[in-house]
């Protein structure tokens, strides 16, 4: 077993007329919501992507395919403990998280410290940074029809080498 492991995860969604965004296990009250599957928490689903990576387990499509009825509408945070679940069980914790979230608006600096409490209790560690970025004005992002995250997360060995 490594002593750590690291994985890298985006994703991107597309926005549209809302009520709210889940971001980070969070909701962000605005007048946009994400058009996905789950409850299209683009920051989530960025991390779950990263912590599959680091185990080398395939990708979140794979685990919790958009085809099936059991995820419609689901709580990201359920795709999220099952990827804490499989790394506790690989003898990993996660060591910490480097996220950015991009997005025009709304603008996040009201809700990063809630995000990165919420974090920090999801992941069980302190070592958390989430930081938003703008896209200028250009492109899908910069116009407001999308939002995307990407993650990066060291995992470490929890668990000693057996035999
Ligand atoms: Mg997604």
């Amino acid at each position: 077993m490594d002593l750590a492991r690291i994985g890298f995860g985006s994703d991107l969604h597309r926005l549209e007329k809302g009520t709210g965004l889940r971001l980070g296990g969070v909701t962000i009250p605005c007048d946009l919501k994400t058009l996905a599957w789950s409850d299209g928490d683009v920051l989530l689903h960025a991390i779950v992507d990263a912590i599959l990576g680091a185990l080398g387990e395939g990708d979140i499509g794979e685990l919790f395919p958009d085809t099936a009825k059991e995820n419609a509408g689901r709580d990201s945070v359920e795709f999220l403990s099952e990827a804490m679940e499989r790394a506790y069980r690989a003898g990993y914790r996660v060591g910490n998280l480097d996220a950015t979230v991009h997005l025009e608006r709304p603008k996040l600096s009201p809700f990063k410290d809630v995000i990165r409490r919420r974090l920090r209790e999801l992941l069980a560690t302190d070592a958390i940074a989430v930081k938003a970025k703008t896209a200028e004005g250009l492109g899908p992002i910069g116009e407001g029809k999308a939002i995307a995250a990407e993650a990066v997360i060291l995992l470490v060995r929890w668990k000693r080498e057996e035999g």
